[in-house]
């Protein structure tokens, strides 16, 4: 089957008619038709389908019978939730190009000499438990099944009861070792989540690593007051300095060609007609590096502490996570890059400043992406787009790297 028609069967699941944004989120009726979507195209192929104690999906092309071990399997997949009115591509894509590469392997005749896994990862955006790749984390042990277990959606339903919901038992969550071990390499391939391709004029690139990234939280106390008799001068006015840190947050972020976005924030008690006692904001930082990222969140905190002096506001930082850099294995991005140049397919390497599950699997085992060109760069939107002739070059590039790790 092409890409084109294997694409058109996902597209319409999980779809909102008003928004035309995505909402599938894990083991909801959206996610469902999604698994189910996943379990037909895996059978259609007489692929070994099977879910691993977390609940991931795996699709087996296996090695015709030998004489000896087959050796280690080449994975490939990504995702199939969304964010909330998200984009077709974020995810799906690097699934559907799994099968498709599939495909058009055995339209060519290519027998693989060690198993072939095209793999879906429940909850990647965090989209209803709130815990980024949390499928793939429970997969490696990153995440710890208990608390993971625990976690509940805004409308109070924990994740165990949705487990138990979709037909899956939370009780088997957890690490699967047996499995990571027996994998030699896993490729996702994903929808690029910015213009750099676009910009160099290539349809696929190759992930170098993922920005070490981490979410600050900043609360500014002042004091609650009335905004038609305070005098300016007598005003404890916590808004203030939280507006100076945003403008700073720009500054330092344009400075040290890093990324520091205010993307949420809360002001109590949050009158129309009276100054507020506090604002809560929280700050996503990334940067090429831990020291450029430390050095320009220091900068932000240090214009935050100012900004609050200046105005008798309290200010108080805290770090609620980070992630460290991810170096994607350089021996499996060469080899890449190699197979591809041979076929004549350019691919230039790329950071991204994005997670994703493979930035996850990296920990365990060898593990590389491969991203298709968005012209506009925009994603978590319904507007996220990759053109077709792209994606089918994706598909293309995604066979030529399963033929080259899986073949003889
Ligand atoms: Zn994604």
């Amino acid at each position: 089957m092409g890409f084109a028609e294997l694409w058109d069967s996902l597209l319409p699941l999980g779809r909102d008619p008003h928004t035309g944004g995505y909402r599938r989120f894990s083991f909801t009726a959206a996610d469902a038709a999604c698994r189910a979507w996943f379990c037909d195209h895996a059978a259609q192929r007489s692929l070994r389908l099977q879910t691993d104690r977390s609940g991931n999906l795996w699709a087996w092309l296996d090695p015709p019978p030998g004489p000896g071990p087959a050796g280690p399997a080449v994975a490939t997949g990504s995702h199939l939730d969304s964010v909330p009115d998200g984009g077709a591509y974020d995810g799906p894509l690097g699934v559907v190009s799994g099968f498709a590469a599939i495909d058009l392997l055995r339209a060519r005749g290519f027998v693989p000499s060690r198993p072939i896994a095209v793999a879906a990862f429940w909850e990647e955006e965090g989209g209803r438990f709130g815990v980024a790749c949390l499928g793939s984390r429970l997969l490696t042990g990153a995440a710890a099944p208990p608390s993971a277990r625990e976690l509940r959606d805004s409308g109070g339903t924990s994740l165990a009861e949705a487990m138990a919901g979709a037909g899956l038992d939370p009780g088997g969550l957890g690490p699967d070792d047996e499995r990571l071990d027996s994998i030699g390499a896993f490729v996702e391939l994903h929808v690029e989540q910015g213009r750099a391709l676009a910009g160099l004029g290539a349809a696929v690139g190759i992930a170098e690593g993922i920005w070490p990234h981490g979410r600050w939280r900043l609360d500014f106390t002042g004091r609650a007051d009335h905004a038609g008799t305070t005098r300016l001068a007598d005003r404890r006015d916590p808004m203030l300095p939280y507006a100076a840190t945003v403008l700073a947050a720009r500054r330092a972020a344009a400075e040290h060609a890093a990324l520091a976005t205010f993307g949420k924030v809360t002001a109590e008690p949050g009158a129309a007609n009276a100054i507020c006692s506090a604002v809560r904001a929280w700050l996503d930082a990334r940067a090429p590096d831990e020291a450029t990222l430390h050095r320009m969140v220091e900068q932000i905190e240090a214009a935050a502490r100012q900004a609050a002096a200046e105005h008798g506001v309290e200010v108080g930082v805290r770090l609620e996570s980070f992630t460290p850099r991810v170096e994607f294995d350089p021996g499996l991005r060469d080899r890449l890059a190699a197979a591809l140049a041979r076929r004549g397919i350019t691919a230039p390497i790329l950071p991204t400043g994005a997670g994703h599950d493979a930035g996850i699997l990296a920990a365990r085992l060898p593990t590389a992406m491969l991203f298709v060109r968005n012209p506009s760069g925009v994603s978590h939107s319904p507007a996220e787009y990759a053109d077709p002739a792209d994606c089918e070059a994706g598909v293309t590039a995604l066979a030529a790297v399963l033929e080259e790790l899986a073949g003889p």
